[in-house]
């Protein structure tokens, strides 16, 4: 179990990442996290907490309330809750006076409770603040406090806990877990194309999540071998990818834009962009991408119909007869962009961002999208349509990734269709 410590956590002045980070490590040693719990700075909610977390798990992680101030409670709270009292640790003492020793100042007299802990138990060493962490054992449980900022916390989890655990003999099992990331579909539709494979007593269990348009489908192995489990892990997602293709563009931490620039990079194709209401967010989101110079060429922000005519050649008279936010606007943007850049490749978006704007046949969420690209020495165009629900920043988002989708579908010769929400021209 987890706890983290402090006012500022509870109030939600400060976002507890401690137990974030903690939790994601733990996984690592196959140890499951049954709960995070957030305990304001209070003497005997803190010792409460602590004897009823001990009695449910073996390993008890604590960060925060190691401070020297009156508000930080954790070392007297802990020892409340181990039934005994606090000492002074001569070595842990001898270490806080030697810091402010070497910052040129004398110790201040209330930083001594930092060298104290709790009868019984241990001190861990603080390699960049000054308050030592603690190693203590409470009935069956193992129990380590450390300090609440953040730096702190991950340095001596790296040199002291995790290397205690292990040495404790870890869990004797291994968590591994991968997501694959998909756009273009939503998260119910995904989760019925898995079918069977999200039954929830399935190893590796198979779940899903969304962030900003973005669904992910996680996948969590658990066996007591390492190999064994990275095996089960790769079999599913390989699976996952196999149902959900082609809108999975990337496991982990792969972003639509690194996916695209490799693609690119691999045929050796260039690309330029021509926005409106993304007003370069999609140029913004390729150039993001380390090496993206060699695929990405450049664009252009047209926001005003005289820009979009003047940069990108669109004739007056398509904007005329068709409005800025149309198909033959968006194709002719992207042509545009490809003869006046020499790029193999071009995207453009036009739409109606919001919260104003709208009208009755363009209402707030109407984008349209070009793709345009060189084909037998002569440059084609398609386009397509989407209805983004949201606010501003919502539809600029999807209209930037979903431009990108798109445009990797065209480059996988797949039916740019099955992006939901991107419909062709009607007429
Ligand atoms: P403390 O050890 O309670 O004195 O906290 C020291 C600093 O670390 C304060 O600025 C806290 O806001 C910050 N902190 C404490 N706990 C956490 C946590 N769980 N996540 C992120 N920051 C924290
Ligand atoms: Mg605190």
């Amino acid at each position: 179990m987890l706890l983290s410590i402090g006012d500022e956590l509870v109030l939600g002045q400060t976002v507890d990442t401690n137990t974030a980070w903690l939790a994601a490590r733990l996984a690592r040693l196959g140890i499951r996290t049954l709960e995070h719990r957030t305990i304001d700075d209070d003497l005997d909610a803190i010792a409460a907490a602590i004897r009823a977390s001990a009695e449910r798990c073996a390993l008890l992680i604590i960060t925060g309330g190691l401070g020297p101030t009156d508000d930080d409670l954790t070392r007297p709270a802990l020892a409340k809750a181990m039934g005994v009292g606090l000492v002074i640790d001569p070595a842990s003492l001898h270490a806080l006076e030697r810091f402010f020793k070497e910052r040129g100042r004398p110790m201040p007299e209330r930083n001594r409770v930092q060298a104290e802990h709790p009868q019984t138990s241990a001190m861990i060493p603080n390699t960049c603040g000054t308050a030592p962490g603690i190693d203590a054992t409470l009935g069956r449980c193992r129990v380590f406090v450390t300090p609440g900022v953040p730096r702190e916390m991950v340095a001596m989890y790296e040199k002291s806990i995790e290397p205690a655990i292990r040495e404790a003999g870890g869990s004797g099992r291994t968590i591994l877990t991968t997501k694959v990331n998909t756009f273009g579909s939503g998260e119910s539709d995904i989760a019925e194309r898995l079918g069977p494979l999200m039954a929830r007593d399935r190893n590796p269990v198979v779940g899903t999540t969304v962030s900003d348009g973005i669904v992910s489908v996680r996948v969590r192995a658990e066996f007591e071998d390492l190999a064994h489990a990275q095996r089960e892990l790769d079999a599913t997602a390989a699976e996952v990818e196999a149902i959900v293709a082609p809108l999975a563009f990337g496991r982990d931490d792969t972003s639509l834009q690194q996916t695209l620039i490799r693609m690119l990079t691999e045929r050796g194709l260039t690309i330029a962009t021509a926005e409106s209401c993304t007003g370069g967010l999609i140029a913004g989101m390729l150039t993001d991408v380390p090496g993206s110079s060699a695929a990405m060429l450049g664009g252009w922000v047209t926001y005003a119909n005289a820009m979009k005519s003047g940069q990108l050649g669109v004739d007056d008279a398509l904007l005329q007869a068709h409005g800025a936010v149309s198909a033959p606007v968006v194709r002719a943007m992207a042509q545009g962009a490809v003869e006046r850049s020499g790029a193999d490749l071009a995207v453009s978006t036009s739409g109606v961002a919001g919260p104003g704007g709208g009208t009755a046949t363009k209402p707030v969420g109407t984008v349209w999208m070009g793709l345009a690209w060189r084909e037998d020495g002569a440059i084609h165009t398609d386009a397509r349509v989407a209805h983004f629900p949201g606010d501003r920043d919502a539809v600029r988002d999807r209209s930037a990734k979903c431009a990108l989708q798109l445009l990797r579908l065209h480059l996988l010769g797949e039916d740019l269709g099955q992006v939901r929400w991107a419909k062709p021209p009607t007429t």
